[in-house]
């Protein structure tokens, strides 16, 4: 089973600590946009006509924003174009604030059965810092229209002054407004974001200061019965993100529009991040594929297990050895005693310690030669 992502590049404003392809200006292109993403979903149908997809992700950019005939158009051609499972999980992005009665009809009436919502934050200071475009109020109101539905929320640590209460006021509105899903994610200000001066000035918390707050939703959320099953995401009662294991148990997806990643064959290939050269190339029946490689060998072995590690399971050997025909605990016996201190490791699998995965990657590159 394969996962289909789709990327709805449009926002109403752009988030401060925003380096995703988001273009605010941009909404006027969305009918040209839309067309040619319908028509890029046409044009690889043929190539993946042998593939079964249990799981779809509209996420973006601002999903909610757009007009919902949008949706309706980029879930009819996939319907029609390819084999989506009668069980697939077809998840939506939600802004909250731009959520209504309307938009949630129309997106249940094409099988979305799942919504990721992007609370960041309780305190409405800090969600006005960040340039988000609602408050903590709107979240409640997206919350009770998805009060019976399928729905996670998004959670930032590491803002400016953030505490514990602050942290633990964000969970407590996710959790108790019903969502069964959180994405706790740590804030890496990048280059080139409004938040990065704030970064450089030293307004934000440090490092160890983020990976304390972090330590901290953990603990919390494990006492709220949200059980980690990767680095940055828990559930409830098993309502695990079936798009998202996918990527890290390396398996296959394609991407339609800008930006949009896929891995398919043993190919990992990437789209333009610029609307006019996505739409120009696409009118003109050209790929807008900017970056493409194949992944084998080593190279393939090591993106299992950093993909893999990030999940609180970890990998089993005897998988390890149907993918690349070897034997784990034999090629890398000397890589397991440099990181024996931050695994669990017995004769079938090998994890990352739960109070290491904060620092996953750093362990995980121990493996790459
Ligand atoms: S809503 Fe999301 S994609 Fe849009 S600007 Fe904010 S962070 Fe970026």
């Amino acid at each position: 089973m394969a996962g289909i992502y789709i990327h709805v590049p449009f926002c109403k404003s752009k988030c401060t600590y925003c380096d995703f392809a988001s273009y605010p200006k941009e909404i006027g292109k969305a009918d040209l946009y839309f067309a040619c993403l319908y028509k890029e979903i046409k044009a690889k149908a043929e190539s993946l006509k042998n593939y079964e997809f249990d799981s779809v992700y509209i996420g973006g950019g601002t999903p909610s924003f757009v007009e919902p005939k949008y949706i309706f158009g980029a879930i009819k051609q996939l319907r029609n174009f390819y084999k989506i499972t009668e069980t697939a999980e077809i998840t939506i992005e939600i802004n909250p604030g731009t959520l209504t009665e309307e938009k949630l009809k129309i997106y249940k009436s094409l099988g979305v059965n799942r919504f990721s919502v992007g609370l960041q934050s309780a305190d409405d200071r800090q969600l006005s810092a960040l340039n988000r475009i609602h408050t903590a109020a709107d979240f409640l109101a997206a919350a009770k229209l998805l009060k019976d539905e399928n729905f996670s929320a998004d959670i930032l640590i590491g803002l400016e002054n953030q505490t514990e209460e602050d942290v633990k006021k964000s969970i407590d509105l996710a959790t108790d407004s019903g969502a069964s899903h959180i994405s706790c994610y740590a804030l890496k200000p990048e280059e080139g974001t409004p938040i990065f001066g704030k970064y450089l000035n030293g307004d934000l918390p440090s490092e160890d200061e983020t990976a304390d707050l972090y330590d901290f939703a953990v603990d919390y959320l494990a006492k709220k019965g949200f059980v980690r099953y990767e680095i940055s995401n828990f559930a409830k009662d098993g309502k695990v993100s079936r798009h998202n294991l996918n990527y890290w148990n390396r398996g296959e997806y394609i991407g339609f529009g800008v930006s949009a990643s896929s891995f398919i064959g043993n190919r990992r290939f990437t789209n333009t991040e610029k609307i006019d050269e996505y739409t120009a190339c696409i009118l003109r029946d050209k790929s807008p594929e900017i970056f493409g490689e194949v992944i084998e060998g080593d190279e393939a072995e090591f993106e299992y297990i950093m993909l893999k590690l990030r999940t609180s399971d970890g990998f089993e050997f005897s998988d390890f050895k149907d993918r690349f025909g070897s034997d784990f605990r034999q090629k890398y016996a000397e890589k397991i005693k440099e990181v024996l201190p931050f695994i669990d490791i017995d004769d079938r699998r090998l994890r990352i310690k739960p109070e290491r995965l904060y620092v996953q990657s750093e362990i995980v590159i121990r493996f790459m030669d």
